[in-house]
């Protein structure tokens, strides 16, 4: 029996070494959620020209402050600036548009009155200098860092993709991912059920893990518990995707044949059995091309607490997504936990007046027990060292 491995070891073990995806140019329109593979800097400086904020006049303060101007034009948003004729007068301006050339304050509409051709100001108005200018370059310089790479393109990034005169970019190839339920007592979501058998779900489970994410290339099967179908259709997913994830068949029982078929196949065990509590059979290696292979245990709460701690951010981070350091909270109950093993406890959070993040335990009673996973919102780390952790103590938290 293979020794078992920390949840750090595993961790680090899987980081070491996972397959780049590689990277592949895309336009903008096909970039959202996507991870950017370069920088991206400022096209030009932001405000690009000192930008008019509020409809109204635009005008020069003198030393002698005139109240009342003569309109000698209009500047509207995208037209090339124009030039204030003299202190006396004024130019109607919109929002957005370029401050016109000897102008230094804006006056909104609401300041003023209209009287024939001249703009009055309303009583006691004392408009300041550069008042709703906003100056060319405030927001950022020309060639400024605005984006690293890494980041994840959502709707503030992709602002500034267009904004900046992106047109494609660089991004993260995302893997195929290939995901195998193994097991003779599973069929599928629709069928008439037989006794003895269960429907599928680890694998739409694992699926909607990787589509929440941004992995839409993910095809599903299932296979027998038998060796040699276990080998033929490995052979064949394995020469397709980038990823395979299997689920069951990992332990050490009689219809366990999956590190045997992954075996003969070629793929380099890197792991086999992690010291937690669910997903203690997990096994992890790297196939002859490369492909990451990440067996996980069959129970529903194993199966997913293994892809979301171990494969979700494994993935990720080979196509260069910066990683964030999880989420803490403040357990509000007492918890069994066991001294030799990492357990994985699932949890509801909500945070309390002063914005404490306090996670509820859900313990499941065993792992195959999946039915009260919905009400949670994820699961806590507790580490080993002791067989309860008390209400108070501050754990790392996963999000389904
Ligand atoms: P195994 O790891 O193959 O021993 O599977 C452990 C248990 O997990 C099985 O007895 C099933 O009840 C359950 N199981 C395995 N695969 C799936 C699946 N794809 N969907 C739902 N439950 C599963
Ligand atoms: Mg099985």
């Amino acid at each position: 029996m293979n020794e078992l491995i920390s949840v750090a070891e595993a961790e680090a073990l899987i980081a070491r070494h996972m397959p780049s995806f590689g990277s592949e140019r895309v336009g903008l329109d096909d970039a959202a959620g996507r991870i950017l593979r370069g920088p991206i800097h400022a096209e030009r400086d932001q405000p690009p020209f000192d930008r008019v904020m509020m409809d109204g006049i635009a005008l020069r303060r003198s030393g002698s402050l005139p109240r009342s101007f003569k309109l000698s034009g209009v500047q509207l948003a995208g037209m090339a600036a124009q030039t204030l004729l003299d202190e006396d007068s004024c130019i109607e301006v919109t929002t957005g548009a370029m401050l016109p050339d000897g102008c230094d304050c804006i006056v909104p509409v609401e300041q003023t009155r209209r009287d024939g051709d001249r703009y009055v100001l309303a009583e006691d108005y004392q408009p300041a200098h550069r008042q709703f200018i906003h100056a060319r370059g405030s927001d950022c310089v020309i060639d400024a860092l605005l984006l690293d790479a890494g980041t994840c393109i959502g709707a503030p990034e992709m602002a500034v993709l267009a904004a900046n005169g992106v047109t494609d970019v660089e991004v993260a190839i995302v893997p195929s991912v290939a995901i195998i339920a193994t097991g003779d007592e599973l069929v599928d979501v629709g069928a008439v059920l037989g006794e003895g058998q269960i429907r599928r779900s680890n694998d739409r489970a694992l699926a909607a893990a990787l589509r929440t994410r941004g992995f839409h290339r993910v095809a599903l099967s299932q296979v027998a518990d038998d060796l040699g179908a276990t080998i033929a259709t490995l052979d064949a997913l394995l020469a397709t995707h980038e990823v395979l994830i299997l689920s069951g068949g990992v332990s050490m029982g009689q219809r366990d044949h999956v590190p045997a078929a992954l075996h003969a196949l070629g793929v380099r065990r890197v792991f086999h059995r992690i010291a937690q509590r669910p997903g203690k059979p997990m096994w992890f290696g790297i196939g002859p091309q490369g492909q990451a292979v990440f067996a996980l245990p069959g129970n529903p709460v194993s199966a997913l607490v293994c892809a979301i701690r171990y494969v979700m951010p494994a993935l990720l981070a080979s196509m260069g997504t910066v990683t964030e350091p999880p989420e803490h909270v403040c357990l509000d109950g007492a918890v069994d936990t066991n001294a030799n093993l990492t357990c994985f406890v699932p949890a509801h959070v909500q945070h309390d007046s002063s914005g404490r993040a306090l996670a509820h335990p859900v313990p499941s009673r065993t792992s195959g027990d999946f039915s009260s996973l919905p009400r949670t919102h994820g699961f806590v780390q507790l580490p080993p060292g002791q067989n309860i952790v008390v209400a108070g103590t501050a754990a790392a938290f996963y999000r389904w």
